[in-house]
């Protein structure tokens, strides 16, 4: 079976989209691992109608729940590969499930890069965060470490600045710093400590502090992980030829969100923009608007 149109990545922007193409009664496939920023995030804040928050999960699975009601099929798999022949986009998991789609969505997303702290993950979005537009707020005149790495962690915890003074960056990779942040650090008497952590300290979802190597300890109300690096899963949008940017996201136009390969639309944190919930949503459905428009064209 051939669908409308396949979207890879059930997340946010992929869920939002399907929504919005089931209301105008296509086919539709979302193809999700299940492994996505939202999947993370315990607590979304900045969000209207949510001034107490909303889980992540709690998001999905009501989306999912209103995509289902439309028609929308789920499959749990992993895009590995994908393809292009006369009669369409062919999309390959890694359990050798193939799905056709007339037009694609891609909705993969950015995985972060954290480190390997199991006691973190309950904290995630609640007393932990990774985004400072998202979550500064939530650090406001609360004592805050930076969990981090090199020039990355450096400038969060200057960034934070603007929500509190009672900062101290732990360069837990021990990279280098440039000169002139190690200055400005100095200079916002944030204190800076070159050293790996051996352990995180937590009580459920209440991020409490860190052992270091060396065994001493820092306590701390809030916590946020800048490490650099992270992962933007558009390698099926490089399979198929669309255009990447240097960073890896995918190259859209702004008003359609297509991408430079035909039939190809890319929605969501994994695009060129500001990685966030609602624009997430927006880029879905504005994605989704122009699919039909494409579909009914033909
Ligand atoms: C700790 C944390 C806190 C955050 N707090 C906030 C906040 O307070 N407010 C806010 O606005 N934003 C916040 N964000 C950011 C927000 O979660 C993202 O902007 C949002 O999830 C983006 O939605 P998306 O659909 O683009 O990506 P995602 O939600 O990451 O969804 C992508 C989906 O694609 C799937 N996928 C990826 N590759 C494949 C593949 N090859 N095959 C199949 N499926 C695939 C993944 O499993 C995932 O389900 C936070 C993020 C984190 C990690």
């Amino acid at each position: 079976m051939q669908y409308d149109c396949v979207i890879v990545g059930g997340g946010i922007a992929g869920l939002q989209a399907a929504i919005q193409l089931g209301r105008y009664r296509h086919h539709v496939a979302v193809i999700d691992s299940g492994d996505g920023r939202s999947t993370v995030c315990r607590s979304y804040h900045n969000l209207i109608g949510f001034p107490n928050g909303i889980s992540g999960a709690e998001l999905l699975a009501s989306g999912k729940k209103q995509a289902e009601k439309l028609g929308i099929r789920f499959i749990k798999a992993t895009v590995v590969r994908a393809e292009r022949d006369a009669d369409g986009l062919r999309l390959i998991t890694s359990d050798e499930m193939s799905f056709r789609g007339k037009r694609l969505l891609l909705a993969t997303g950015v995985k972060d890069r954290l480190p390997n702290f199991p006691m973190l993950f309950p904290c995630m979005g609640i007393s932990v965060y990774v985004c400072p537009d998202c979550d500064g707020y939530e650090v406001s005149g609360k004592q805050t470490l930076v969990l981090g790495a090199g020039n990355t962690g450096a400038q969060m915890a200057l960034t934070l600045t603007h929500w509190t003074v009672d900062l101290i960056y732990v360069n837990h990779e021990r990279s280098p710093v440039d000169e002139e942040l190690r200055r400005r650090l100095a200079e916002k008497r944030i204190l800076y400590i070159e050293k790996s952590i051996r352990t995180v300290i937590a009580d459920q979802a209440q991020f409490q502090g860190i052992i270091l190597e060396d065994g001493s300890s820092i306590y701390r109300e809030r916590c946020f992980v800048a490490f650099g690096g992270n992962e933007v899963r558009s390698a099926i949008a490089n399979q198929l030829g669309a255009q990447l940017m240097d960073n890896k996201h995918i190259l859209v136009d702004q008003r359609t969100k297509l991408t430079s390969a035909e039939h190809v639309w890319a929605a969501g944190d994994v695009t060129a923009h500001s990685e966030m919930v609602t624009i997430a949503m927006g880029d879905g459905s504005q994605a989704a608007i122009w699919i039909h428009k494409s579909l009914i064209a033909t």
